[in-house]
């Protein structure tokens, strides 16, 4: 933990956190503006909404520029609702999560047209899954009128391009170091990606060393060509999980870049 560590939590245990720094989720937006009206604002780093048929309106003037995400939890039929939250972007910069499951390629691309910011959520994708992921990689890095990013290929891709392997643990926002999940029922865990009790993981223990004994160790990981960005993160929870499908992903990142660099060097020759 450091001073920039903070804590998600839900409206409703504020009270608990009267010191931490905060990412504030709430299905509740005109709430959340109420209780946080005596905070100090510079406590609150973020906010959440986590149901998206609710009026986001009492939100849109309220704290200008603090970072608002908004948590689609199915995509395929949740998608519309973003139209109604367009407003937020007038203050704040906005971000919308977007669960990898069928279907949630038209969200992505609903959310970018919308001006959102996208971050995909996403586990162990299956194959039919890496198939849809891979549509939205080749849709980010084509579509020219793509001007928000998609995380955690725009992180993944600057990594690349700079030769500076991004964590996706921190482009993912599970990085405890800096970030510790409060569950609903007020169970404090290391990350959102870590909720798993059987992770198992004391909360003062250090995320880098249980990756390099827990997930690293694994033996496709030691071969892997990505391993300095990825970290192991898609061998969780299951450690048997086949990667080709990832790896092939994040060789398409990989490449993008190389060929991004390639392009500014004739460019500027
Ligand atoms: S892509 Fe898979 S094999 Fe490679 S480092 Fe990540 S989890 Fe390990």
């Amino acid at each position: 933990m450091n001073e920039f560590t903070h804590y998600n939590i839900p409206l409703r245990l504020l009270p608990a956190y009267r010191r931490e720094r905060l990412v504030v989720r709430t299905d509740e937006p005109a709430a959340l503006a109420s209780a946080l009206e005596a905070e100090d604002p510079e406590r609150i780093v973020g906010a959440q909404i986590v149901a998206l048929d609710t009026d986001s309106e009492p939100l849109n003037a309220w704290a200008p520029g603090l970072p608002l995400e908004l948590i689609l939890r199915d995509p395929v039929a949740e998608f519309p609702l973003l139209y109604r939250h367009t407003n937020l972007l007038d203050n704040h910069p906005a971000r919308v999560i977007v669960p990898v499951a069928p279907g949630f390629g038209k969200a992505v691309k609903v959310a970018v047209s919308l001006d959102f910011a996208v971050r995909l959520e996403v586990e162990q994708p299956e194959p039919a899954l890496i198939e849809e992921m891979a549509a939205v990689l080749e849709f980010y890095l084509h579509q020219p009128t793509v001007a928000q990013p998609i995380e955690y290929f725009h992180g993944s891709l600057r990594g690349f391009f700079h030769d500076e392997p991004a964590s996706l643990w921190v482009l993912q926002d599970d990085d405890p170091q800096y970030l510790r999940y409060v569950t609903d029922e007020g169970v404090e865990r290391l990350s959102r990606r870590l909720v798993d009790p059987n992770a198992n993981i004391a909360p003062d223990a250090d995320l880098g060393e249980w990756i390099a004994q827990v997930l690293a160790v694994d033996e496709e990981c030691q071969g892997c060509a990505f391993l300095n960005g990825c970290g192991g993160y898609f061998k969780w929870p299951r450690r048997d999980y086949d990667c080709a499908g990832v790896k092939r992903l994040f060789g398409h990142l990989r490449d993008a870049a190389a060929e991004l660099r390639r392009d500014l060097d004739v460019g500027s020759a």
